[in-house]
């Protein structure tokens, strides 16, 4: 059966001139898919015989526009490492086209890859197949865990090369998101004092991604709120699988709450709070432990861009945004520990439960555990499949002789994406073996789930296969 074009639409460009820019094609000389995600396409409604077209790769490659939609670079500000850029973009990316969902969600596909734009500066405009594959395995083993993010669709090589370091073969991602609106993208609106774009990129974003504010809750408050409780959720969910972030630029921080760029993140494997991976986070800002701040400091950011839709006068606008700011620690700990209780097997809570989960993961950090590991044995003592741990005689007694097993298995993955095992696919890859690719997407699709063909997967690195740095968008 002929299946039919997908529609596309860009209704992202309705918005004032000052968030988008056009782009102009940039076709690359022989694309050809290295990876679809088909279980993806189904999910969105759509169809995969499209995505099997020549139709789909030549669009999917920025060759061809997707139908219906006029692709556009994004515009936006940031803090990158806390100093401001008051005008960045989409330097080597479009937002190709909208897909509406059967369910009515909107989502974004973006190529990532395709092309130099007017935010290129002297950049190249293009991807190696190894970060863009990377992207696809860190994105689609949130997408198992059950944590927020952004989604790979597919990965075309471009049969180009691209100069880093050395040349390696070029490709595009298709990165699909519920936006790509971000903090910076208001704060590009607040430093132009543009407070007609600004009300008008808050209005679209409320009505794409949030429930309508409640009776007597104004706009704008109403949106910093629930940006900043999204977000205190999403960290919290990201340190519970002992996750890096690595570059939490307030331009990588995306206020519908999806975890967004994976650039130099990185799963810890041996715990430790001040892990840091970035090979230019020299400072640690983006620590692990740190995390929680900078979503902080972003939101700040934020809710500054926001102050004129917060009220008339500058003094109230600062007090509103204050008083939301103050709710995000709070509600950041509180995410926490329910995630730590249900990782640890404890029911109920307990007012000394922050004291005893920050002794559990002193312990982990004086005796190097793997953090994922740590959590699986734990399970199994707890299920009574591994003898009992002397040093763990505090977690026994608050967890008791029956401990959670059942949320314990939903809490604590078996597989998550270790940097030596991902490091390892992409350099097969780059030679032309997809076959580790493949094999880590499929257990990472079910990280709770037993794989007992895969469990050298589960096992941290060897001192010789350990990553120390990753790296940002190369
Ligand atoms: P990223 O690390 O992917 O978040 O990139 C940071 C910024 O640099 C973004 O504005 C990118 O669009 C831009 N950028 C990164 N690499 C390139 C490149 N090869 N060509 C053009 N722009 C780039
Ligand atoms: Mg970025």
């Amino acid at each position: 059966m002929a299946s039919a074009t997908p529609s596309f639409e860009l209704t992202y460009s309705d918005l004032p001139p000052l968030f988008h820019r056009a782009v102009a094609a940039d076709p690359v000389a022989n694309p050809a898919f290295v990876l679809r995600n088909e279980a993806l396409a189904q999910q969105l409604g759509l169809d995969v015989e499209w995505l099997r077209s020549n139709d789909a790769l030549q669009a999917l490659a920025g060759n061809a526009p997707l139908p219906g939609a006029t692709p556009v670079a994004m515009a936006y500000s940031g803090h990158q490492f806390g100093g401001f850029n008051p005008l960045l973009g989409d330097g080597r990316a479009q937002l190709a086209g909208e897909w509406l969902a059967p369910d009515g969600t909107r989502y974004d596909l973006h190529l990532k890859g395709s092309g130099a734009t007017l935010f290129a500066r002297n950049g190249d405009g293009r991807a190696t197949l190894s970060a863009m594959l990377r992207e696809y395995i860190v994105s689609e083993a949130f997408a198992g865990l059950g944590i927020p993010s952004t989604r790979s669709l597919a990965v075309v090589a471009t049969g180009e090369l691209v100069y880093r370091q050395r040349k390696e073969p070029g490709a595009v991602l298709t990165r699909v998101a519920k936006s790509h609106v971000r903090v910076g993208t208001f704060q590009l609106a607040a430093v132009n004092r543009d407070r007609e774009a600004l009300d008008a990129l808050m209005t679209r974003e409320l009505a794409r991604n949030f429930p309508p504010a409640p009776e007597g809750l104004a706009p704008a408050r109403h949106f910093l709120r629930s940006v900043a409780a999204r977000q205190a959720k999403l960290i919290a969910q990201w340190m519970g699988v002992g996750f890096i972030h690595g570059v939490m630029n307030t331009d990588n921080m995306q206020v519908a709450g999806e975890t967004i760029d994976f650039g130099p993140c990185a799963f810890m494997d041996k715990f430790h709070p001040e892990k840091v991976f970035s090979s230019i986070d020299h400072m640690g800002r983006y620590a692990w432990d740190k995390q929680p701040g900078i979503a902080l400091w972003n939101l700040t950011r934020l809710a500054e861009s926001l102050l004129p839709l917060l009220a008339d006068e500058q003094e109230k606008a600062i007090e509103i945004a204050k008083e939301e700011l103050a709710l995000f620690m709070p509600a950041f700990e509180q995410h926490f520990e329910e995630i730590m209780r249900a990782k640890l097997g404890w029911r109920g809570a307990d007012a000394d439960d922050g004291e005893r989960i920050a002794s559990i993961f002193r312990l982990m950090m004086e005796r190097g555990d793997d953090f994922t590991l740590f959590f699986r044995r734990l399970t199994r003592i707890a299920a009574g499949e591994a003898p009992e741990d002397e040093a763990l005689a505090a977690w026994r007694e608050r967890a008791g002789a029956t401990p959670d097993v059942e949320a314990m298995r939903r809490a604590n993955p078996i597989f998550t994406a270790r940097n030596h095992r991902v490091e390892e696919a992409l350099a097969a890859a780059n030679d032309g073996d997809l076959a580790p690719t493949q094999r880590l997407l499929k257990v990472l699709a079910q990280p709770f789930r037993e794989s007992p063909d895969d469990t050298d997967l589960e096992s941290p690195p060897a001192p010789e296969e350990e990553v120390l740095q990753t790296f940002c968008g190369t």
